[in-house]
């Protein structure tokens, strides 16, 4: 599987192609802010590699789910979140308008306890 797709919005962003404010950045991973925040604090966790969606990681990119998951947590701490959500939307019928792997994390403010 290709680790960039020349025609994908995020990998853009990962060469700096397209610019973005960077919150975090590992060899492998990503985070920067949602150009249109749906809360005070609203990042995007991507991988540098070129994955479509959720649908497309293997068992070998385990680690790299988990670092995603660990990064959301860290760039909530940075921002001195006290509490924050996580979320992944995979495929059209799931929201996902992005075809890079992505996860959402959103805070600063009261989120209700039921996903909209
Ligand atoms: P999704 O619906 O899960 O695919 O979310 C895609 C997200 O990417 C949306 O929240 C958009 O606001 C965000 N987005 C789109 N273009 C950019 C960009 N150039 N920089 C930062 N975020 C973006
Ligand atoms: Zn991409």
């Amino acid at each position: 599987m290709n680790d960039r797709d020349p025609n994908c919005l995020f990998c853009k962003i990962v060469s700096g192609q397209i610019p973005s404010t960077r919150v975090h950045e590992t060899d492998t991973l990503l985070a920067f802010k949602d150009i249109h925040p749906q809360a005070p604090f609203h990042c995007l966790v991507i991988p540098k590699i070129h994955r479509a969606t959720l649908n497309d990681f293997a068992q070998a990119d385990e680690q790299l789910i988990g670092s995603m998951l660990l990064t959301a947590k860290r760039i909530a701490a940075d921002a001195s979140l006290p509490g924050y959500r996580v979320a992944m939307n995979v495929g059209r019928e799931g929201g996902q308008v992005v075809f890079h792997v992505h996860l959402h994390v959103l805070g600063g403010r009261p989120l209700a306890g039921a996903l909209g």
